[in-house]
């Protein structure tokens, strides 16, 4: 008999940061794919509304304490690991709290991983760690040079799996996330990020108040001016997550993997699209550029389909900004 909590036929999965908006879709997810999921969230930006019935455990993540007691009540198979702090901008300004929230957060989960002997884990990356990229699509072999406190602490974690695995055998794969948008076609789960940054919500928000979006410049080296963005629909990197799973269970070895669609938009194509399935005019201005905003960021994606198995299937734009704009326009 077994005195920690297990399932018989099930794999348990600790999600942190399970109730923000990518971690949310993922949940419903892994559900949907058969695992057993308890959530760790402080709640700073979760909403435990977007994983009714899960076992939610509130707390903050470098506290090895309530880490070490959750480990030793569930026998866990495999992490995922989304807790973390977001936003670029707040990241120059802010990098302590960037460095301990995502730096010592992450080893601390990665320390309490290894003492109760879970040796799986899908962290969440990001194409920030390439910085400003020579060319594009950007290959995972791409130096890496994150341009902010943000990309910097993703870096550290990914660099610190490696070293984890070469010692502890702790297996890895690290998301790489270019743009995540849209939402569950549900309705049900969706953006709802506060201060929000992301374009697309603040292009529908321009296009339902009225308020103009400022576009971030329009003298980059692109067609239009504008910067391109490869926006990836969210139900898209949920399941990326339930195939990095999969393949981990499977003997894929520690990997780092772009999660992108290959193909770019600029703002002011996202501003049409979303004029387009609005039938509503969005006021904008230009604005100067945003520091550390690339001209172009756009993923080469084939690892994501020989390692995983994974190609986009909800990623068109017009999904993309219909499953955002039902989720914006809902009745609440
Ligand atoms: N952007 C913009 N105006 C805004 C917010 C974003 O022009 O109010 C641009 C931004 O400069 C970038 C793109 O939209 O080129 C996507 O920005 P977002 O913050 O959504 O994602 P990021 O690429 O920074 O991860």
């Amino acid at each position: 008999m077994r005195s920690r909590e297990r399932r018989a036929s099930t794999a348990n999965v600790l999600v942190t940061g399970g109730a923000g908006y990518i971690g949310s879709h993922t949940v419903k997810a892994l559900l949907d794919a058969g695992y057993n999921v308890v959530v760790l969230d402080d709640l700073s930006r979760g909403h435990p509304e977007f994983i009714p019935g899960v076992r939610l455990v509130i707390g903050e993540l470098p506290d090895e304490g309530a880490l070490a007691d959750l480990f030793s009540e569930t026998e866990f198979d495999a992490v995922l690991h989304f807790a973390s702090e977001s936003l670029v901008g707040e990241s120059v300004r802010n990098p302590d709290k960037y460095f301990r929230r995502n730096v010592a957060g992450g080893i601390s989960l990665m320390s309490a991983m290894v003492k109760a002997g879970v040796k799986k884990i899908v962290f969440s990356s990001s194409a920030a760690v390439y910085g400003d990229p020579e060319s594009v699509p950007i290959p995972e072999t791409a130096p890496l040079r994150p341009m902010s406190p943000y990309g910097e602490s993703k870096v550290f974690v990914e660099r610190a799996l490696g070293w984890y695995d070469k010692a502890y055998g702790l297996q890895s794969v690290s998301l790489r996330y270019f743009n995540a948008a849209g939402a569950d076609p549900s309705g049900r789960l969706g953006e709802d990020h506060d201060p929000e940054t992301h374009l697309i919500p603040l292009v529908i928000r321009a296009a339902l108040t009225g308020e103009p979006l400022t576009v971030f410049g329009n003298d980059y080296s692109t067609p239009d001016g504008t910067c391109i963005r490869d926006y990836i629909h969210v139900s898209d990197l949920a399941e990326a997550h339930v195939l990095a799973l999969k393949a981990l269970s499977e003997g894929l070895e520690t990997t780092a993997v772009n999660i992108g669609t290959g193909r770019g938009f600029s703002v002011m194509e996202i501003i049409s699209a979303v004029e387009e399935v609005s039938g509503k005019k969005v006021p904008y201005t230009m604005g100067p550029r945003r520091a550390g905003d690339p001209a172009i960021l756009v993923a080469a994606c084939d690892r994501a389909s020989e390692a995983l198995g994974w190609t986009p299937k909800h990623s068109s734009l017009r999904e993309i900004v219909e499953t955002a704009w039902r989720w914006h326009t809902r009745a609440t």
